[in-house]
């Protein structure tokens, strides 16, 4: 194996390059590096984090229980880390990777300021060659895709944009440290971004305006700092909540109820709703009576419950009817945890604008102009203007790279009706591409670093497996792929979910509301994905189509 090479000096050929320093590139490269294996990072960013880098605008932070949201590997960092908050904030969480880099001294392995532009995979050595941006290029065995979901940010088509002259950004680009105080502000969006946004900055703003098109089911959050005593309780019990998350579906501390909704009384259920309602993290969205979100009329139930919330919680009630989703019941799109932002709209200096009724007409030089229909316009004058739009999700970030295949196929092209894999993890006629965080793998919709792991996890044995049979070629069979296209959507038409129009089902810059969903997440349950990949390696990987090294026509010198 080669060597591998310090920061400064740039490897043209390394046996695994991992394209991504965020959550599960980071575990990958320590993984890989564990096994003594010749590995590299590459990342467009400055600086490691991936997600927690990228998005610093007030009030980001997870929604998963922080004492769930980290590696579970390395009992000395769990005993060194004290987590703050129950759910951290976006600085903490950074802190924390960072903390993990160094002791894990990862960081000569990483390559900063490096967008990989272009993959082409060469038949006749089984290499893949990157060009970066500037025109650089590497030469890999191995790619292992672990871009993220959720980076590339999606900046709607409204007529101007670009033109305003004051601040326009996205959640994800905010500037660092940039200041809203005293400001007039327009976010448009009310997703899980968009509601932490508002919520952080509604007191310290002159004016808000939150931009609204469909309304997004919330439910508190219920973060709390953690105290020193809580914290030597929660590390005594690391081993029992990891075990318990590996369980889940999800890979959060919040599991369904195996109880249905109807096997209780209303009352019964009322009082059970309550007390999810008021606990903490998820509980209402993933740790409810099955039921709830896999059938139409115990959700119809609870999403009234959850709305009767909204109009308890908001003072004028046209705005709160405006903040009741319409078009999707609680629970079938990602929940949003949120802390306080129903309140947001009890305060003077905060309008909702209801897009569905009077739609933006163009972004101006001082704002944003309203089309309030029959030829009349509102103008709203502003200083800065969020885009909470959300993402180009899961299939964003390899499409933004120019991915050429087998005979010149291009991913893109391949994936032109909507991305198919071998298990979430391959793609037939890209051999040696491993795409660790992408469309149908189970670590799209889980508790992040719990469904990483699974896959990480896999990944180094298949590393080892790999080195050990001297295998040059690794690509998943078409075959496979097609039965577990057909398994993913299967077990994603139970849940009510697999009907909405959100990311989960690629609804994003790709598609005109009438398209048809794409098959994005597995929802069949993290244990389920785990024993499907355990079961590749116990049986010598069926599903994939292995090649000794020596078969290779020009292998590499
Ligand atoms: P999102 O959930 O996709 O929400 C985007 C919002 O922008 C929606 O309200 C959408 O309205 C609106 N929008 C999109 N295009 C628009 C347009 N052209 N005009 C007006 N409105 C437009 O994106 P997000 O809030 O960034 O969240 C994405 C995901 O990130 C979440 O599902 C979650 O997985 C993750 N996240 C998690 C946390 C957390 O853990 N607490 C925090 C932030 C993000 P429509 O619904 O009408 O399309």
């Amino acid at each position: 194996m080669a060597q591998v090479s310090g920061e400064t000096e740039r490897t043209s050929e390394v046996d695994y390059l991992i394209i991504g320093a965020g959550v599960c590139g980071l575990y990958q490269l320590h993984q890989l590096l564990e096994i003594g294996a010749d590995v590299r990072v590459v990342d467009a960013n400055a600086g490691l984090g991936g997600t927690w880098y990228k998005n610093r605008y007030p009030g980001c932070r997870f929604d998963s229980e922080s004492y769930t949201y980290q590696y579970s590997f390395s009992q000395e960092l769990l005993d060194e880390w004290d987590w703050k908050e129950k759910f951290a904030a976006q600085p903490e969480t950074l802190s924390y990777l960072e903390y993990v880099a160094d002791k894990f001294d990862l960081r000569p392995h990483i390559t900063f300021n490096a967008r990989v532009v272009r993959a082409e995979w060469s038949e006749d050595d089984w290499r893949w060659t990157l060009t970066f941006e500037g025109g650089r290029t590497t030469r890999a065995k191995f790619v292992l895709g672990a871009m993220g979901l959720l980076s590339v940010p999606t900046y709607p088509r409204i007529a101007g944009r670009g033109a305003f002259r004051g601040l326009e950004t996205h959640t994800f680009d905010w500037p660092e440290g940039y200041d809203v105080t005293g400001k007039r502000v327009a976010v448009i969006g009310t997703g899980s971004s968009g509601v932490q946004v508002i919520t952080d900055i509604a007191d310290g703003v002159e004016s808000m305006y939150v931009l609204q098109r469909d309304a997004n089911w919330c439910a508190p959050l219920g973060n709390a700092p953690i105290s020193t005593e809580e914290m030597r309780e929660l590390r005594e019990k690391y081993d029992e909540i990891f075990a318990w998350c590996r369980e889940t579906p999800a890979g959060f501390i919040h599991r369904p109820d195996r109880t249905l909704s109807t096997d209780v009384t209303r009352e019964e259920r009322l009082r059970h709703w309550e007390e999810l309602y008021n606990g903490q993290g998820a509980g209402l969205y993933m740790g409810n009576y099955r039921d709830c979100i896999m059938e139409p009329e115990p959700n119809r139930e609870l999403s009234e419950f959850v709305a009767e919330k909204i109009r308890e919680r908001v003072s004028a009630p046209g705005v709160a009817d405006l903040l009741i989703p319409k078009d999707h019941g609680f629970g079938m799109k990602r929940v949003a945890g949120e802390s306080g932002f129903y309140e947001v709209f009890n305060k003077s200096n905060v309008e909702l604008v209801d897009l569905m009724d009077h739609p933006i007409h163009e972004v101006t030089e001082t704002g944003i102009r309203i089309d309030l229909g029959s030829g009349e316009f509102r103008d709203l004058e502003l200083d800065v203007i969020v885009y909470a739009t959300g993402f180009d999700a899961v299939t964003g970030p390899l499409d933004r790279i120019e991915i050429i295949g087998v005979d010149d196929v291009r991913l893109k092209d391949q994936w032109k009706d909507g991305p198919e894999t071998c298990l979430g993890i391959q793609v037939s006629s890209f051999p040696n591409l491993f795409v660790l965080v992408g469309p149908q793998s189970g670590s799209a919709s889980a508790n992040f670093p719990r469904g990483i792991e699974d896959v990480v996890n896999w990944m180094t044995q298949t590393a080892l497996y790999i080195e050990k049979h001297e295998i040059g070629r690794f690509e998943g069979r078409r075959d496979a792929e097609i039965e577990w296209v057909a398994h993913v959507r299967e077990m994603n038409s139970k849940l009510l979910m697999s009907q909405t129009r959100s990311w989960f089902n690629g609804h994003n810059i790709n598609l005109d509301r009438d398209d048809n969903p794409r098959v994005m997440v597995y929802l069949g349950g993290a244990p389920r994905y785990r024993r499907r990949l355990a079961e590749e390696i116990e049986n010598d990987y069926p599903s994939f189509l292995l090649s000794h090294s020596s078969v290779s026509a020009a292998p590499s010198t």
